[in-house]
């Protein structure tokens, strides 16, 4: 029986949407919605090899839903088949440790956790309720990525500070990506004919947001986002780690907490520090002889290594390695970069092996290297649609 699931990644100004029949896993649908809000938002639909566009203005998520909709009715899939609505949820605070059905009490959960994350989950619950509108007759289920880290060990989650205020606020890490990190972990393990509780695995989720964790026998010990994704590595336009005194320090020099919000969040990172962060453009202006785009490289690579030495530690050693998204994937400089640092401690990179780009799952290391170093895709839609066909009784699918 096929088993279409309905994916949707609602952003304050965009949705992005997939449906994947969980039954085989194949893809029947994908689609982005833009420009929400604005004078002319556009739709653009794939299926069957075919891609259908549209323009004009959605006001708002239910808008958009209902082009949504009006592009299924008229290109296909036919909506009616889909089974189940997955809806990606960023934070799902120390209440969400798996993926749920959605009913009134978690859509109120999602609401009370909005000041943790109020980029992020405040379109996701207008894209809920959108949805859930366009498509009453059928469960919906959040997806969070939180969710993966729920059960980070305590000394690794806690802040050291004062307790009162950190309970009182919910102040804690979370860590994110954890769709990807899961669904990399699982397929590096497969692909390495091994069980995932048998490995020491660090995977590098490296895109335009990045996040490093490190996964013993299959469970995360730690991860490097933080209360909010700004934590952690270098990124394409957030900072990363810095010291919180400079937030501080900020404020009392004039900015508002929102400045300082968007400073660190969209004008940070590699934009911040050499103007780009495209790191295809990023690697031509290196190459061309920028010294803020060569130093903006040198700190990215500086944070990744520590963070993975730091890991190594942690775990007493590691099996495997992988790198995932946009820039793991694609930018082979990054790689060798970082496994260049990292060759005294057991990452011996073959540079053709490092140069090929397959698309899929592959190693990247030489067959004597004692860490495998391995490429392997993300594709949180596909882990997102697995993890609603179990919720809703199917058999766990591991890869
Ligand atoms: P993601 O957030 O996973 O979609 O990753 C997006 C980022 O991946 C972009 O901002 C680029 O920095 C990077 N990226 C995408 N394609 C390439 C490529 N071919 N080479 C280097 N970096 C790439």
């Amino acid at each position: 029986m096929s088993m279409p699931i309905l994916l949707l990644n609602a952003g304050s100004s965009s949705i992005k949407y997939q449906v994947i029949d969980a039954e085989d896993e194949s893809v029947l649908a994908t689609g982005l919605i833009e420009r929400i809000g604005e004078p002319v938002s556009a739709i653009k639909h794939k299926t069957q090899g075919e891609t259908f566009t549209a323009d004009e203005p959605y006001p708002d998520h239910t808008a958009a839903l209902r082009a949504l909709v009006a592009m299924f009715d008229a290109h296909g899939p036919r909506l009616a088949n889909v089974k189940a609505v997955g809806h990606r949820t960023v934070h799902g605070g120390s209440r969400f440790d798996r993926t749920v059905r959605i009913d009134d009490d978690v859509i109120q959960a999602l609401v009370d956790l909005s000041p943790l994350a109020p980029l992020h989950n405040p379109p996701g619950i207008a894209g809920i309720r959108a949805a859930q509108e366009a498509l009453p007759n059928v469960p919906h289920f959040a997806i969070f990525d939180t969710a993966f880290f729920a059960h980070l060990p305590a000394e690794a989650y806690t802040y050291a500070i004062d307790k009162a205020t950190a309970e009182r606020l919910s102040i804690r890490r979370y860590g994110f990506h954890g769709t990807s990190h899961n669904f990399v972990s699982q397929r590096m393990a497969h692909f390495l004919g091994r069980h995932r509780t048998d490995l020491n695995m660090i995977v590098c989720h490296l895109g335009n947001g990045a996040s490093v964790s490190a996964i013993k026998n299959g469970i995360p010990i730690e991860t490097s986002m933080g209360l909010t994704p700004l934590q952690g590595l270098v990124m394409g336009t957030r900072s990363g780690d810095i010291d919180p005194g400079i937030v501080a320090y900020l404020h009392r020099s004039g900015m508002e907490v929102a400045e300082i919000d968007a400073l660190l969040n969209k004008k940070s990172g590699m934009l911040g520090l050499c103007g780009k962060n495209d790191f295809r453009d990023i690697a031509a202006a290196v190459e061309a002889g920028d010294a803020d785009a060569k130093l903006a490289f040198d700190v990215y690579i500086h944070r990744l290594v520590f963070y993975i030495g730091g890991y190594m530690a942690l775990l007493g050693g590691v099996d495997a390695i992988a790198f995932t998204a946009g820039v793991g994937e694609n930018d082979q400089g990054v790689r060798a970069a970082v496994c260049e640092r990292l060759a005294g401690l057991g990452f011996h990179l073959d540079p053709e092996r490092n140069a090929l780009r397959t698309g899929r799952a592959h190693i990247i290391s030489t067959d004597d290297s004692p860490v495998t170093i391995c490429v392997v895709p993300t594709n949180e839609e596909l882990q997102m649609a697995r993890e609603v066909n179990e919720a809703m009784g199917g058999q766990p699918i591991e890869d």
